[in-house]
């Protein structure tokens, strides 16, 4: 019996986490719950899987869920902090990171060093600061299982193998819904579009970094730190059925991949059950349904969010923290319809240019160079907007 916190319990993946353990109640035990605003769902939640304790973040929610939990024996606590203190709790075993963004890295950090074994969603936790978290993970002898499907998939086809050094892995990507747009074209593309993800449902924010190809950006730097990689070693390459998953290849050449639908629960079950396959009802995969499957090479001068996560990551130290926290301010500002597709590209580059380089930043680095990264974001958005309700 694995006993589970999530971060996130509310969103894409957070509520697929719980179609998991409701699934496999010999299994997993709920001991945590968190949402930021959706007090609503969180109740709900809580209700359905009597956990030990739930979080809402946003403070002024804090009465609306105590009150509508009370008859139960369930504890109730708000804020950011709370986040960090539920992950240490006695009871829980393993911590599922499924909430979105930088917001994900403190109380990352903080279940590591209570010795928690890591389910990682959060890829932005690995982005910001990758080095900070698998030196830890090392140092507390924690295991961090990737639930994000690519590297769920390259972890897959490392059972077995792990004295056998990889020569480099092949991440994936469907191209999103803008695949083969010119430059002209996404100048146009709406909020709407970008919405609309061909292959996969998901939160809002990589939805949007799906369409601009900076969510394949992020999981690059993201396995480069999962799997100990040298830069060079990772590739990637458009396959816009999502049927492979990601693949390995080896130094004898052989090449293993992952294959199954479009499908996330399949990715965190494995990362939950961890070293188990529980049995599953998801959708089979059949050839017949797929009598093509493709493969083309990214186009990195039209997206060029993925060049750039590539630059970032050669230049290393906290480039890769700016271009995350310049993705987030931009991304949002897209969301707001306050710049347009193309300008998110611009915001993150001149973030890149402008904001101090730290080779080895320290945790309070990265906290600054967040800190000042959204500021600068900030001021390339327009004033009007600026002002405009957010
Ligand atoms: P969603 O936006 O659907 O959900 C985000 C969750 O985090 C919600 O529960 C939200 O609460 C909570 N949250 C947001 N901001 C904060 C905050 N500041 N403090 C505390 N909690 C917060 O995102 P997804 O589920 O799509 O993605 C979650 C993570 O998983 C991301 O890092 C993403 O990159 C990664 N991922 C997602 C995949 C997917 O298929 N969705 C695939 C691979 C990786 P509330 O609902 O109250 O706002
Ligand atoms: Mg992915």
């Amino acid at each position: 019996m694995k006993r589970i916190a999530i971060l996130g319990s509310t969103g894409s993946i957070g509520t697929q986490a719980l179609d998991v353990i409701r699934a496999n109640p010999d299994s997993f035990e709920l001991e945590v719950l968190t949402a930021h605003s959706n007090a609503d769902l969180l109740v709900q939640q809580a209700l359905a899987f009597k956990p030990n304790a739930v979080v809402i973040a946003r403070e002024d929610l804090y009465e609306q869920v105590r009150d509508a939990l009370q008859q139960e024996d369930i504890k109730v606590y708000a804020g950011a902090n709370a986040l960090d203190a539920v992950v240490e709790m006695g009871t829980v075993d393993m911590v599922l990171t499924a909430m979105v963004g930088y917001a994900g890295l403190q109380p990352t950090i903080r279940a590591i060093k209570a010795g928690k074994q890591i389910a990682l969603a959060n890829k932005e936790t690995l982005v910001v600061a990758g080095q900070l978290i698998t030196g830890l993970a090392k140092e507390y002898g924690v295991n961090i299982y990737p639930v994000d499907s690519e590297h769920s998939a390259i972890f897959q086809c490392l059972a077995g193998e792990f004295h056998n050094p990889i020569e480099k892995v092949i991440l994936t990507a469907s191209g999103g819904p803008f695949r083969g747009r010119s430059t002209a074209e996404l100048a146009q593309v709406t909020k709407a579009q970008a919405l609309k993800h061909p292959n996969w449902d998901m939160g809002a924010k990589i939805t949007i970094d799906s369409a601009s190809l900076m969510n394949k950006g992020l999981e690059v730097i993201e396995a480069k730190w999962l799997f100990g990689l040298r830069n060079e070693q990772i590739e990637v390459v458009v396959h816009p059925q999502s049927i492979i998953h990601s693949l390995v290849q080896f130094e004898d050449g052989s090449i293993k991949a992952q294959l199954g639908l479009p499908d996330m629960k399949l990715p965190i079950q494995y990362a939950l059950g961890y070293p188990q396959r529980l049995k599953s009802d998801f959708p089979r995969f059949s050839f017949m349904d797929y009598p093509q499957l493709t493969f083309e090479q990214p186009d990195l001068k039209t997206f060029r969010n993925l060049q750039i996560a590539f630059d970032a990551m050669e230049k290393g130290g906290n480039m890769p923290c700016i271009l995350n926290a310049a993705n987030e301010v931009a991304v949002s500002a897209f969301l707001h319809d306050e710049v347009g597709f193309l300008q998110m590209s611009d915001i993150i580059e001149s973030c890149m240019a402008k904001v101090a380089y730290i080779a080895n930043p320290s945790y309070e680095d990265y906290i600054e160079t967040d800190r000042e990264t959204r500021v600068r974001a900030a001021e390339f958005i327009s004033p009007a907007a600026k002002t405009s309700d957010r």
